[in-house]
């Protein structure tokens, strides 16, 4: 699908991580598993697993974590969202993920309720998502210390608890909240969260890579120390395009519009979307970022040829090539 030449992975130390949504349907939950199946053989850091405006996908983005963790040995990443949430209702949702066996979390504070604005008063027991890393920090806490056999009956029993430290990951902003009044703003947010205990934070899409590079200095100079992983996507239509800038609030990358609309098959159009994700891609890594992180609309040809074209996933079949996860069911 992509004209660029494979290398030999060069860039042993940067990382790789998908993001996936909950299957809508029993069709789509098929194609989604076949295609975790691909994601998880060559070995990312992480898959995450979007939530549904104010929890409406709880169970479903469950389901597939849990898949993940019953059929791999990747690490699942649960996004969160904390808005219209009472503390109580909160705590009670990092408990049942983590019952569950999942350590790793994307704490957002979450969008407005349809119909509501920013200035509306629908954000619940929790403000921001700071404080949501908080909590889950608190509720990881008061699990530690239980242990089965710490309980009569139960000498010597395997831990059942998941004491190890947990992830906690947020978004950042390389153009800024669509809502935030200034970048210091976002900077002070991004600074807020990890102060707050996050240890990752992952960026929304963007298009440049300097974008990406300055906002990363102007971060650190912020004092974030954090990793901050760039989210990038294969954008692989026109109508895909529109529907993303319409979600995220970017502004319109010309060239990669203009390319997209000359190309006169799907498939000319999603070999334009992976090369311009493997030009971003490679710019980044070449300006120092410590890995990427795809957006795959649960698809894994177009995700994994941009980490073929940037050198990050072997040809399959090519000695480069990471050794395959166990097979998913
Ligand atoms: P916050 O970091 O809490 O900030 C939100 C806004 O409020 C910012 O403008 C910030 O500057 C401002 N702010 C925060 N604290 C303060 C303060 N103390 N004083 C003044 N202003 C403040 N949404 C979903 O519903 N489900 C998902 O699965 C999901 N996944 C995402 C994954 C990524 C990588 C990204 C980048 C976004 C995702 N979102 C998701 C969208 C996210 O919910 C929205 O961006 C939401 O509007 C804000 O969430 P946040 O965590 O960025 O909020």
């Amino acid at each position: 699908m992509t004209t660029s030449p494979v290398r030999a992975i060069t860039r042993a130390d940067a990382t790789f991580s998908f993001e996936l949504y909950p299957p809508r349907s029993s069709e789509a939950e098929t194609a989604l598993y076949a295609s975790i199946a691909e994601l998880v053989a060559v070995s990312p850091e992480f898959i995450s697993v979007t939530y549904g405006a104010s929890g409406s996908t709880r169970g479903l983005s469950l389901s597939v974590l849990t898949h993940m963790l019953r059929n791999s040995s990747v690490e699942p990443m649960a996004h969160l969202t904390c808005v219209g949430s009472s503390y109580a209702e909160a705590s009670q949702l990092i408990r049942e993920f983590l019952d569950a066996g999942v350590t790793s979390f994307l704490a957002l504070r979450g969008d407005p309720p349809a119909g509501a604005t920013e200035d509306d008063d629908f954000l619940g027991d929790l403000g921001s998502a700071g404080e949501l890393v908080q909590l889950i920090h608190r509720v990881q806490k008061e699990r530690e210390p239980f242990r089965f056999s710490d309980v009569p009956g139960f000498p010597g029993a395997k831990r059942v608890t998941h004491g190890e430290k947990v992830t906690i990951a947020v978004a950042a902003f390389p153009n800024g909240h669509p809502r935030s009044r200034s970048v210091d703003q976002d900077l002070d947010t991004l600074l807020a969260k990890e102060a707050a205990g996050a240890n990752l934070a992952i960026t929304q899409l963007f298009f440049h890579a300097d974008e990406y590079l300055g906002f990363v200095e102007r971060a650190r100079a912020a004092g974030v120390t954090m990793r901050i992983l760039p989210g990038i996507m294969p954008v692989l239509s026109p109508r895909r395009l529109e529907r993303i800038l319409e979600l995220t609030g970017e502004a319109t990358p010309r060239s990669l519009e203009r390319e997209l609309a000359a190309a006169d098959s799907q498939g000319a159009q999603a070999a334009v979307g992976i090369r311009h994700a493997i030009e971003l891609g490679d710019q980044l890594l070449e300006g120092g970022a410590p890995g990427l992180h795809l957006y795959t609309f649960n698809q894994h040809q177009a995700p994994l040829a941009v980490l073929r074209g940037v050198g990050l996933v072997g040809d399959p079949g090519s000695p480069t090539t990471p050794p395959r996860e166990k097979e998913l069911a």
